[in-house]
């Protein structure tokens, strides 16, 4: 293949206007270092520059404004940093202010006394006068055309200070438009998907984008460039499942004498039909030659637990370990109890293995484990350190997964010469759009349906001046026999001022409860792990009434008489920690509460919070919308996954054109894997340019 000696390639300072000095500047600021960059720098508005507004005229429903007039008055205003420089814009109908906290001298000296300019900026009010802030001036030019949707693209202060302003750019672009035609930027997409999916060629795409002819005209543009965006990842992901596929895996033929007993003798419950459906999507994949990789979401309490336990049964009775990986030790503690509990009639040996098991205990865990005789071990992420060896794992769970490095998932794989089955067991919803990326390249089962009996959980938000009343309630619940959970959040940064306000806390509490008949116990992250332990049990055993703690307890911890949740100033934590929260109560027979309180005075995105929480348990819908206040790279850790670095896609609102692209990107491998014929060839070549450019570690799931 000759190389693809492109025009796009051009050092972007070649571009007149650029130059040497703006050309270093952008690759600094902007990461735009060739005229593709360039290209590929998307305006983030358009503006209307026919459209322009009296100042006479503005009001508090204003927010993006473009008035014209003149300038005058500059002053230069404050104390040192404080400082920032004012002028006055007049127009026939009245005047406005406009402020520059930083380059207010430049902009004074370039503007001219009398000459008339578009201002165009966002509208603040301050005691009842309007102003604009940083506003984005140009020359009027009365004779050039008027245009309803002018490109305005993101700049930086050094770039502005260098006269790369956010509309200069469309000169740039413009100057860009005269080099390149339809032959350098070739389209990519085959026809028959150009045609089915309408969208727009590739070349008239980008120029629509820049420079829309009309409403219209942008959003066949973005609608074509995000397309080509979202093909191209669904493309990397679903390649990568169809390697992971083509990994050959062990077989699990039998469905055993372990399984069977257990399942017709000592199951305490019957399974719900979302859990069977899991088991046998399970059944299925590990009978198939093909090494399992699915993700099992299920909410919290729809009993994730039995599936796994089920398919370790299935495991040991074709001759393979396995192991369940949590992300606590409190964690691993309570599935260790639970599930020896469960497996001691059939005489199955289970083994922890924590940082706290030591000496000769861990020595006699290690040699069970890789002789073969422990055919089940649960554990922590000591799991996966080097020294453990097993003789034959068949099978790794990682339960919560969330809360484990991508890089410990890949460790599990080298704990054999053949790489195990892979289950990962979440209780975070995945949005679809994350579930399409970021964990698109595994099989994912879904555990819609919680086992029956369970009450809704009532959700209350109080403000803080409800303290006395809450106390009361919770005194009364007590009563009933009832236990309590009290959370205080904790956020790293502040670590020690929260672990001050919790212990703070927990001598309220002692204050509010001081009859000794009530029994308070607390645990933290700081705590010595043999005294977490012990006051976790009293909990769990009961003899606590009140569990006052962090988030430590809001991973999986169960305790079924627990029906009341207080979480203190609620306004700290995300809507899905929350949920998790919440989901440690509602495991019982009784009738739950969890009670948010918070300060009195909130912001409105707290009360938004707030709000949803008390109207809804479904853990999907608060996935969703916790994606849409928070955006997605705060969420999951999938910052630094890279699989959602995407230039024009948006994954909140784009999930149509996702779902499009997914079906597309199948039927696009369906027909030709490798991506070899032809038509194909152009997106093959994309696709090995990105990946080179990005590092996605999110691939070493596999
Ligand atoms: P999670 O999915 O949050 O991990 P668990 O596995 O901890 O949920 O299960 C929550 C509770 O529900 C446990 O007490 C468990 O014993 C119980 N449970 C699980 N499956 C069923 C079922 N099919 N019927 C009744 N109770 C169940
Ligand atoms: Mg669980």
């Amino acid at each position: 293949m000759t190389l693809n000696n492109n025009i796009l390639d051009t050092p972007v300072e070649f571009l007149k206007g650029v130059g040497p000095l703006r050309g270093a500047l952008l690759l600094k600021e902007l990461n735009i270092q060739s005229y593709g960059d360039l290209l590929k720098h998307f305006p983030m508005r358009y503006i209307d520059t026919a459209g322009i507004t009296n100042i006479s005229e503005l009001t508090h429903e204003h927010e993006y404004v473009q008035l014209r007039g003149v300038i005058f008055n500059f002053k230069e205003e404050g104390q040192s940093f404080r400082k920032r420089h004012t002028a006055t814009l007049y127009d026939k109908t009245g005047s406005i202010e406009l402020i520059w906290f930083q380059g207010g001298s430049y902009v004074q000296k370039n503007i001219q006394p009398n000459a008339v300019y578009n201002v165009f900026g966002k509208l603040s009010f301050f005691n009842g006068n309007a102003n604009i802030s940083h506003p984005e001036i140009e020359l009027f030019n009365a004779s050039a055309p008027v245009n309803s949707m002018q490109p305005v693209y993101s700049t930086t202060e050094k770039l502005k200070a260098k006269g790369v302003t956010n509309r200069s750019f469309a000169k740039l672009m413009q100057g860009l438009f005269e080099k390149i035609n339809e032959q350098s930027i070739p389209e990519i997409l085959p026809a028959d998907v150009l045609q089915h999916y309408k969208l727009m060629p590739r070349f008239e795409a980008f120029r629509q984008i820049h420079f829309p002819a009309s409403e219209k005209h942008k959003w066949h543009a973005e609608r074509r460039l995000k397309w080509e965006e979202l093909l191209l990842s669904q493309l990397k992901i679903l390649k990568l499942k169809l390697n992971h596929h083509q990994q050959a895996g062990f077989i699990f033929p039998n469905v055993g004498a372990h399984f069977n007993e257990f399942f017709n003798n000592h199951l305490p419950f019957s399974l719900t039909n979302a859990q069977k459906r899991v088991i046998k999507e399970i059944r299925q994949d590990t009978f198939s030659g093909k090494q399992m990789n699915r993700l099992v979401q299920g909410d919290v309490g729809s009993g994730k637990t039995m599936v796994a336990l089920m398919s370790m049964l299935l495991a040991w009775d074709n001759g393979f370990q396995s192991l369940l990986m949590a992300p606590t030790e409190i964690l691993a503690q309570q599935h260790y109890q639970g599930i020896k509990e469960l497996l001691a009639p059939l005489h199955i040996p289970v083994a922890i293995l924590t940082g706290t098991v030591k000496g000769k205990e861990r020595k006699q865990v290690l040699e069970g484990l890789a002789k073969g005789v422990i055919p089940i071990v649960i554990g922590t992420h000591a799991l996966v350190e080097d020294t453990v060896k097993f003789q034959n794992l068949g099978l790794a769970i990682i339960d919560e997964q969330h809360r484990f490095g991508v890089t410990q998932r890949a460790k599990l794989w080298t704990k054999n010469d053949h790489p195990p089955h892979v289950l990962v067991m979440t209780a975070t919803p995945i949005p679809r759009t994350l579930a399409m990326t970021v964990y698109g390249d595994l099989d994912v089962s879904v555990i819609d349906e919680l086992p029956p009996g369970r009450k809704p959980i009532e959700t209350i938000h109080r403000s803080e001046n409800f303290r006395p009343k809450v106390m009361q309630f919770l005194k009364n619940e007590i009563e009933k026999g009832r236990q309590i959970y009290i959370v205080y959040p904790l956020i790293e940064e502040s670590e020690k001022l929260d672990y001050e306000s919790l212990k703070a806390g927990y001598e309220q509490v002692k204050a509010w409860f001081p009859d000794p008949k009530y029994r308070v116990a607390m645990v933290h992250g700081k705590q010595p792990l043999d005294e977490k332990e012990r006051n976790m049990h009293r909990f769990v055993s009961g003899d606590a009434h009140i569990l006052v703690a962090t988030t430590v307890i809001e991973v999986g911890v169960n305790v079924p008489n627990a029906s009341v949740m207080v979480i203190e100033s609620s306004e700290r934590f995300g809507l899905s920690q929350l949920h998790q929260l919440r989901g440690r109560v509602g495991r019982g027979s009784e009738k739950s509460y969890c009670i948010l309180l918070t300060g009195f005075e909130i912001s409105k995105e707290s009360r938004q919070r707030m709000s949803i929480m008390t109207q809804t348990s479904d853990g999907f819908v608060i996935a969703e919308e916790d994606l849409k206040m928070r955006g997605p790279g705060d969420i999951y850790g999938t910052r630094q996954s890279g699989a959602l670095d995407f230039k024009i896609a948006d994954i909140i609102h784009d999930v149509e054109i996702m779902e499009e692209t997914k079906v597309a990107a199948q039927t696009i491998l369906n027909n030709d894997p490798m991506l070899e014929q032809p038509m194909h060839r152009a997106l093959q070549i994309q696709i090995h340019h990105s990946r080179n450019k990005q590092v996605q570690q999110w691939n070493k799931i596999s």
